[in-house]
């Protein structure tokens, strides 16, 4: 018998990565409260709505008065504390008392600061003579009406959510977030609380996608574990796709005979492609279904599922969710040790990087073998090995995609 071969052709990285995000695409949008925007991703442009601040304020705690009033001494007229208005106006001769955030009262230009006034009872010696607009913070220093203050597609952290309540949005315009669901198949799989029988191992896969996914903003909405057995992966796939924007399974991908994912998904999907030039996971799927669901069908091995979902799903992920960054950020790195690349396909290798001296370098996690967890946990960049006959050695630069903090 000769030896069997993929029906489907070998796409190169590229044009997998066009190929789904050409058909990704955002899924609308929705509001949430400000206490529930941090970490997604901003729907509309965001103005200010105001100055900030409104009106001259002053930025230390010290005694407000006329720049150049040249006075020996000055009446002190009142106590301003922030949030409450001068009654009185500075004249030559007088002074305010004015507290950190306090407005201006009107006919002051100008903060002494506390330390270098002395007052007794209501008069005041100032021992500095300020400028106009010491220790004044403007109106507008911080905002302008009008200004564009966030950018649609941007996603929200601490710094964003602080601004979008500074600008009066307690409602949030915010992109919907793809459901997800995740699909471990194969006969071998237990629950990490069982003891694997002789041949068995635990379900990490699915495990290992779900946090993956929901580190991509994505929810998941929907997830199992099926056998090898073509009734129930065809009940689990149907239902996953139901209850989902996208369906991620794991295993059953490749060209063994309990491998049923992709003929289940020409039932289902149109696939639109069935094997990349990609190390590790070279039979990664991806289907889109007739009311423009996503369906992956990723390898098994649990290193080769999750750095397909890094490389190819998540990408995915984040512009079904409206994000205008999809990519990791790239980098080049000097190899910390000598490294054999594939012959034909690029390697993914997962590494440490950091910076040493004056440029990154990268560190091998170890054995780089699609089994073997340990090899990504720790990982903070996947190094981009293109395909070589010759090894390469330490000290060669290489591109890498940021997972994480350097
Ligand atoms: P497959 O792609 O189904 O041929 O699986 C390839 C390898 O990955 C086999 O050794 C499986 O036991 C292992 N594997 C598949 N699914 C999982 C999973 N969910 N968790 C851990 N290992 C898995
Ligand atoms: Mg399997």
């Amino acid at each position: 018998m000769p030896p069997r071969v993929s029906a489907y052709p070998m796409v190169q990285v590229g044009e997998a990565l066009d190929s789904i995000l050409a058909r990704a695409h955002p899924l609308g949008r929705e509001s949430v409260d400000l206490v529930h925007a941090r970490g997604r991703v901003l729907a509309e442009d965001i103005l200010a709505d105001a100055d900030l601040p409104g009106l001259p304020r002053s930025s230390v705690d010290g005694y407000a008065v006329m720049a150049g009033d040249d006075a020996s001494e000055f009446e002190v007229l009142e106590e301003v504390t922030a949030g409450r208005l001068a009654h009185t106006q500075v004249r030559p001769g007088t002074a305010v008392h004015i507290m950190t955030g306090g407005t201006l009262p009107p006919g002051a230009d100008a903060v002494v600061m506390l330390e270098e006034v002395e007052q007794t009872d209501s008069r005041a010696v100032l021992h500095h003579r300020p400028a106009r607009g010491e220790n004044v913070h403007p109106p507008g220093l911080d905002l302008t009406r009008g200004q564009h203050v966030l950018t649609a597609g941007s996603r929200i952290g601490a710094p964003e959510v602080g601004l979008l309540a500074s600008v009066g949005r307690a409602r949030v315009p915010v992109q919907r977030r793809p459901r997800v669901a995740v699909l471990a198949t194969g006969d071998e799989l237990v629950e990490p609380d069982q003891t694997p029988p002789p041949g068995s191992v635990r379900d990490s896969n699915r495990y290992a996608l779900m946090a993956a996914v929901e580190e991509a903003g994505a929810e998941v909405v929907w997830h199992a574990h099926a056998r090898d057995d073509e009734a129930e992966l065809e009940r689990a796939m149907r239902q996953g796709l139901a209850a989902s924007d996208v369906l991620i399974s794991s295993g059953g991908v490749s060209m063994g005979t309990r491998d049923l994912i992709k003929p289940l998904l020409e039932r289902m999907a149109t696939i639109q492609f069935g094997r990349v030039s990609f190390k590790p996971g070279k039979p990664l799927t991806f289907a889109t279904t007739p009311d423009d669901k996503l369906a992956f069908g990723l390898p098994g091995f649990p290193v080769s599922s999750l750095v397909t979902f890094e490389v190819f799903v998540r990408p995915a992920l984040l512009k079904l969710g409206g994000a205008t960054t999809v990519l990791r950020p790239r980098v080049s790195v000097a190899l910390g040790h000598d490294i054999r690349p594939d012959a034909v396909r690029v390697e993914y290798q997962r590494a440490l990087v950091s910076w040493q001296d004056d440029r990154f370098v990268a560190s091998t996690t170890g054995v780089q073998s699609s089994s073997r967890l340990m090899s990504i946990v720790g990982a903070n960049a996947l190094l981009e090995i293109q395909p070589s006959t010759h090894s390469l050695p330490k000290g060669t630069m290489v591109q890498a995609l940021l997972l994480a903090n350097l």
